[in-house]
C-alpha cells in the first residue's frame, strides 16, 4: 500500500478470537483502525477494536458489508465467504491472503492436488467422496482420513489401522492419506511481502496432547539437526512463491522416522505455532503479518533466546463461566509471559489462553513449561460469573 504512514489505514480482520485479538496489538503500534466481525458478541477481540460488527464470516452479505469501504481485509482463519473475498478485491479493497489462496487452504483435497501437481514433498494420497466408494476401492491400511472441508484441530481427521475401522470413518469428501511414521511434527512461519521480500521464522517443534489433537508444548527452536531446520525454511520458503504468498502462511510438516521432510498442511494467517514469537523473537508473527500484508519490510525473524509455549486448553469436566487458578505464583519468575483471551465460556479443551517461557535454555524453559502445565488451570467456577 502506497503511503502506508501517510495517513490512516481501516483494517478489517474477520473473526476476533485469540489470534484476531493478538493482531490488535501491532495494528495499535503502527497506528492502524482495526475493525472486526465475528458473530459471538463477546469475541475475545472486541474490547480492543476500534469497531465491532455482529456477523458471520461464511455469509456473504455479511462479509461483503463488513469489508465495503475499509482499506484492507484479512483474517484469523480460513474458513470465510470466497465469493464475498473476491468481490470486495473486484471493488478495489486489499485483500490478503488472496482469495485464491483461501481456496486451495479451504478444501484439503485441493491443497494435497496443489502440493502432488508442484512436486512438493507430502504423504502420498488419494480422494474420494464418500466411504461407500472407498469402500469399493482397494487400499492398503493403516490411513489416515481427513474431511476435505472445515476440519482443526484433529476434528474431521480419523486413523483408520484396518478395514475393520471403517465402521469410523467420516462420511463425507475426504482426502486418503498413507499413514507416515512421525518422528516429529515440526512448522515454519514464513512471510512474504506484494515486493517479493520473503522472511522465515526458525522451524518450531509442537508435541500433541495424546487422544486429542492440541498442541501441549511448542519448542523454539525445533529439536531438530540444523541441516533438517535449514531444509524445513527452504521448504516454507519454496512453498511461498508457488503460491504467490502475500502475508504470512504457516506450514506445518512432519520429520519422519526416515528423516524426510513432508508438507502437511499451510494456514494463511497468524497460527498457534508463533505465538512464543511475541516475546521470543525480534518482530512477532503478527507484527510480520500486518507488515507483509500493507507490503512493508519485513521484520527480523531471530529467536532471541530459547523458549517454549504452552497452551491452557479448558479443563476436561468442566464447561461454564472461566476462573483460572494457579498463575500468580509463576508470574514472580523472569520470562514467563501470560496471554488471557477473556473468552467467558471454558470448555474441555478449549483454547482459553497460553504462556511463552523464555530463558536461556530450552530445558531450564521446559522444566517450568511442565509445572506451568500441571498447575495453570482454566476450570468452570459458576460463583466467578
Ligand atoms: P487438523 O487440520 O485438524 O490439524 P491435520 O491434518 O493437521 O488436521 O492432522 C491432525 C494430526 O493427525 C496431525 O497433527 C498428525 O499428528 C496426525 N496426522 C495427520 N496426517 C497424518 C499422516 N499422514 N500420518 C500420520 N499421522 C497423521
Amino acid at each position: 500500500m502506497e503511503n502506508f504512514f501517510g495517513k490512516e489505514i481501516r483494517l478489517g480482520i474477520l473473526r476476533g478470537g485469540q489470534l484476531g485479538r493478538m493482531l490488535l496489538q501491532p495494528c495499535m503500534n503502527f497506528g492502524i483502525i482495526p475493525h472486526i466481525m465475528d458473530i459471538d458478541e463477546s469475541a475475545p477481540a472486541r474490547p480492543y477494536c476500534h469497531q465491532f460488527s455482529c456477523g458471520d464470516a461464511g455469509n456473504y452479505d455479511d462479509v461483503y458489508r463488513f469489508g465495503k469501504g475499509l482499506d484492507a481485509v484479512t483474517l484469523e482463519i480460513e474458513h470465510v465467504n470466497l465469493d464475498a473475498l473476491q468481490q470486495l478485491q473486484h471493488d478495489g479493497v486489499n485483500v490478503f491472503p488472496d482469495p485464491t489462496l483461501i481456496e486451495i487452504v479451504q478444501d484439503k483435497g485441493l491443497q494435497k492436488q496443489f502440493y502432488r501437481d508442484r512436486g512438493l514433498p507430502t504423504a502420498d494420497f488419494f480422494l474420494v467422496d464418500s466411504v461407500k466408494e472407498w469402500m469399493q476401492t482397494d487400499i492398503a491400511f493403516p490411513v489416515v482420513q481427513k474431511a476435505r472441508r472445515e476440519g482443526y484441530d484433529g476434528r474431521g481427521v480419523a486413523i483408520l489401522n484396518d478395514p475393520q475401522d471403517l465402521g469410523r470413518a467420516i462420511d463425507s469428501p475426504s482426502v486418503i492419506e498413507t499413514r507416515v511414521d512421525i518422528k516429529k511434527e515440526i512448522s515454519v512461519l514464513v512471510a512474504r511481502n506484494q515486493a517479493g521480500q520473503v522472511s522465515t521464522f526458525p522451524a518450531v517443534e509442537m508435541v500433541f496432547h495424546d487422544g486429542v489433537q492440541m498442541l501441549d508444548y511448542l519448542f523454539a527452536p525445533a529439536r531438530i539437526p540444523a541441516n533438517q531446520g535449514r531444509e524445513a525454511v527452504a521448504l516454507a520458503e519454496r512453498l511461498a512463491r508457488e503460491v504467490g504468498l502475500v502475508g504470512l502462511l504457516a506450514v506445518e510438516m512432519f520429520v519422519t522416522a526416515d528423516d524426510r521432510i513432508l508438507i502437511n498442511e499451510i494456514a494463511p494467517r497468524p497460527h498457534n505455532s508463533g505465538h512464543h514469537t511475541i516475546e521470543a523473537c525480534r518482530t512477532s508473527q503478527f507484527e510480520q503479518h500486518i507488515r507483509s500484508i500493507f507490503n512493508l519490510p519485513l521484520g527480523s525473524t531471530e529467536l532471541i533466546a530459547p523458549a517454549v509455549m504452552v497452551n491452557i486448553v479448558g479443563e476436561p469436566g468442566h464447561s461454564g463461566p472461566v476462573a483460572y487458578i494457579g498463575i500468580e505464583p509463576f508470574l514472580e519468575l523472569p520470562g514467563v509471559y501470560i496471554h488471557r483471551y477473556g473468552k467467558k465460556i471454558t470448555r474441555p479443551h478449549r483454547k482459553m489462553g497460553h504462556v511463552t517461557v523464555v530463558r536461556d535454555s530450552l530445558d531450564e524453559a521446559l522444566e517450568i513449561a511442565q509445572h506451568i502445565k500441571e498447575e495453570v488451570k482454566a476450570i468452570s467456577c459458576q460463583s466467578q460469573s
